[in-house]
């Protein structure tokens, strides 16, 4: 279970979180919305440590992380096993095969086999669709196609949470449909996410809880039924 605890976060006299507390339970899909500005991104990105917030706790499982304090790379690298962020922009390795993108984490960090790792990748690709892009190059894959690989990817490495940012603003709508329609088929099967998206419609299908975010604080934390029930 991730949680926080009075989060603040300010790049130089702008205090972009204010006191933020929040779970993110787990095997739950948690979609963080709100005005552009708001803070959605520094909230996912201070969850990776990709933003090092200035105050507040952050417990992971039996982990209490004071964010006043200097935090480790032993301790970040730690968070970073067990979470993975996919970006609006894939950060596909260009060089190396879709299905060797899928294998490297495993192989080069989780030193897994070579021949379960590709097994593995080629299940993920199937999941995603992308069976049959296994051995072209990121370059030849439409932004959809790129985004679904990211997916694989990031699934590949087993986390315990997927933190994904704006996952399709990137896209025309109707490759943008199929990369929602693989999040909402990881979601039925329970892995626990947590996306920042601007499509309510989607929101309200993929979400077990809503974070709605206004000028740094949290305005709303509750069920996807209750947050779509109150106007
Ligand atoms: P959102 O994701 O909701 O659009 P962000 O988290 O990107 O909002 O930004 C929240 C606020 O923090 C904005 O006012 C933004 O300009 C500011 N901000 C974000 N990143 C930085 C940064 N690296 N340096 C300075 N200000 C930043
Ligand atoms: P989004 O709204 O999708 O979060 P932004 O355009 O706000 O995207 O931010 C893109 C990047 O620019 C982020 O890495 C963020 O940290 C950085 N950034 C945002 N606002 C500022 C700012 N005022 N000064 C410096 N960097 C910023």
């Amino acid at each position: 279970m991730l949680k926080l605890e009075n989060l603040t976060k300010t790049f130089g006299n702008h205090q972009a979180l204010k006191n933020i507390s929040t779970t993110f339970p787990e095997n739950q899909t948690t979609v963080i919305v709100g005005p552009s500005g708001s803070g959605k991104s520094t909230l996912l990105r201070s969850l990776n440590f990709l933003e090092k917030p200035e105050s507040g706790h952050y417990y992971f499982d039996d982990l209490d992380i004071d964010l006043s304090k200097p935090i480790s790379n032993q301790t970040i690298l730690n968070i970073r096993r067990h979470t993975e962020m996919v970006f609006q922009g894939y950060n596909l390795f260009p060089h190396l095969s879709v299905i060797k993108n899928v294998m490297e984490g495993p192989v080069q960090v989780l030193h897994k086999n070579k021949i379960e790792a590709r097994k593995q990748a080629a299940e993920l690709l199937a999941k995603v669709g992308l069976e049959e892009k296994a051995d072209v190059y990121p370059a030849q894959l439409s932004g959809g196609q790129a985004q679904r690989v990211a997916i694989a990817r990031s699934l590949a490495m087993h986390p315990d949470y997927i933190f994904l940012d704006e996952p399709t603003s990137a896209l025309d709508p109707e490759l943008e449909l199929e990369v929602l329609k693989v999040l909402l088929q990881i979601a039925k099967e329970k892995q626990s996410m947590i996306i920042v998206t601007h499509n309510l419609a989607f929101a309200r299908q993929v979400a077990d809880k809503m974070i709605f975010v206004e000028d740094g604080r949290i305005l709303f934390d509750g069920s996807e039924h209750d947050f779509f029930a109150t106007d």
